[in-house]
């Protein structure tokens, strides 16, 4: 048969252009995943202790958009978290992301947020437009700050000095005078009450929509008629890297289960500046599970390469400029609509893809007959 649709992925990019595109024209669409399960990086699972475990690092939902929410709660009731980390360095645990809390524990006694603005106002280094990571944060709270809690943490996920990075990747941690203490600021902050596999799940439910996992695209693409391609895996991959491999971040996930309640304080503790891993995830703080153990998660960052996931496009100018390559030739290619995260070589979160698919489907749409 010729599918109406081939969509390469079965990530939020994937998923969600085949639901839209099956429920609103009734088009076929044939989802292939190379791995061997739905959710793309957001996939989850219980281990073998009943602990739920996200398997690609946390998947913190969060979003400012009720479009998406409502769209996403078609398939999902939520579970309502407040995401909280804490930073672990020079021998202790620190709030984070820096905020009056953190200040006070700088101080060694109680402040206010007159003060640590004075403070701030004396430690920042004056640059009117940040161009890269370090800037960003020491235009904001100074060095001293900067090298406790973002110059290794940087350098160990990114193998790259911060100067390096776009601005808006540290720039994505929030910094704050008040005491709220969230890691994210969004509006909307929840985790799908069972999971991102059930919710994945119901997704693709509908009749018109097949899903092939273990499937590779380069091995099936000769044999798979289809009116339409969705891609959603790595830009460069897709045309042979003709240009050169993009830079990607790859990551190794080395998951522990404990006999005991609780591991940590919270559940997500950085370590800028101790340890070959970055962060330890014990994903039970946020999920509610009653279990008398507990599973955490270290995460190491590691080079890409064969046999590894690329999970960070690298937000940086000569990336991007080798990027715009494959970009230019993406808009050349008839048929085919490069979404999601690895296609359009973005650091996005969730929402932000969702936001894209939504989008994309909005211009692939066809009047229902
Ligand atoms: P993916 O989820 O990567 O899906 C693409 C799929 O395509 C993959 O499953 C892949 O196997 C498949 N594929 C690729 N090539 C082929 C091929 N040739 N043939 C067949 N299949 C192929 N976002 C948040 O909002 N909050 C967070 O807290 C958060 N934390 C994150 C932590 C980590 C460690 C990582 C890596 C990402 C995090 N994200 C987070 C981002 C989030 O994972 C992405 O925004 C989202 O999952 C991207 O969806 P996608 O469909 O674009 O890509
Ligand atoms: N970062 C840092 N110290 C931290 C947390 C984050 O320097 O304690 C920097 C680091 O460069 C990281 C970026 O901020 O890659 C974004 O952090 P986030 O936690 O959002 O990363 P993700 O969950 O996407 O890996």
């Amino acid at each position: 048969m010729t599918w109406d649709y081939l969509i390469v992925g079965a990530g939020f990019a994937g998923a969600v252009l085949a639901e839209r595109l099956a429920s609103q024209c009734g088009a076929t669409c044939l989802v292939i995943d190379r791995r061997p399960h739905l959710g793309g990086n957001a996939h989850d699972h219980y281990d073998a202790a009943g602990v739920l475990v996200h398997d690609y690092g946390p998947h913190y939902f969060r979003t400012n958009s009720d479009r998406i929410v409502e769209y996403l709660s078609q398939f999902t009731e939520w579970h309502a978290v407040e995401y909280k980390i804490l930073s672990w360095t020079h021998g202790r645990f620190w709030q984070f992301p820096i905020n009056l809390n953190t200040f006070e524990q700088l101080l060694g006694r109680p402040s206010t947020s007159e003060e640590m603005e004075r403070t701030l106002a004396e430690w920042r280094v004056p640059i009117a437009e940040p161009h890269n990571s370090e800037e960003v944060i020491v235009s904001q709270v100074g060095t001293r700050l900067y090298e406790m809690f973002f110059q290794n943490y940087t350098r160990k996920q990114w193998r790259r000095d911060p100067r390096e990075l776009d601005a808006s990747v540290c720039g994505r941690i929030p910094i704050r005078l008040n005491r709220d203490d969230r890691y994210l600021s969004e509006k909307f902050q929840a985790l799908p009450r069972d999971g991102y596999t059930a919710m994945f799940r119901k997704i693709l439910a509908h009749p018109k929509i097949e899903v092939r996992l273990g499937t590779d695209y380069r091995e099936v693409r000769a044999q798979l008629a289809h009116r339409h391609l969705i891609f959603t895996g790595p830009l460069d991959e897709y045309f042979e890297h003709r240009f050169g491999p993009l830079p990607y971040r790859s990551l190794r996930f080395e998951p522990e289960t404990l006999a005991q309640e609780y591991f940590q304080p919270a559940m997500q503790v950085n370590y800028p500046n101790d340890h070959d891993f970055t962060r330890i995830v014990e994903l039970k703080h946020a999920t509610g599970q009653r279990l008398s153990v507990t599973t955490i998660v270290r995460e190491y960052p590691e080079d890409f390469g064969p046999g590894k996931e690329p999970y960070y496009p690298i937000p940086a100018p000569e990336a991007r400029a080798l990027y715009q390559r494959y970009a230019d030739l993406a808009a050349a290619e008839a048929g085919v609509s490069f979404v999601g995260r690895l296609a359009t070589y973005r650091y996005y979160n969730m929402d932000q893809v969702v936001g894209m698919a939504l989008a994309e489907f909005e211009k692939l749409r066809v009047p229902q007959t």
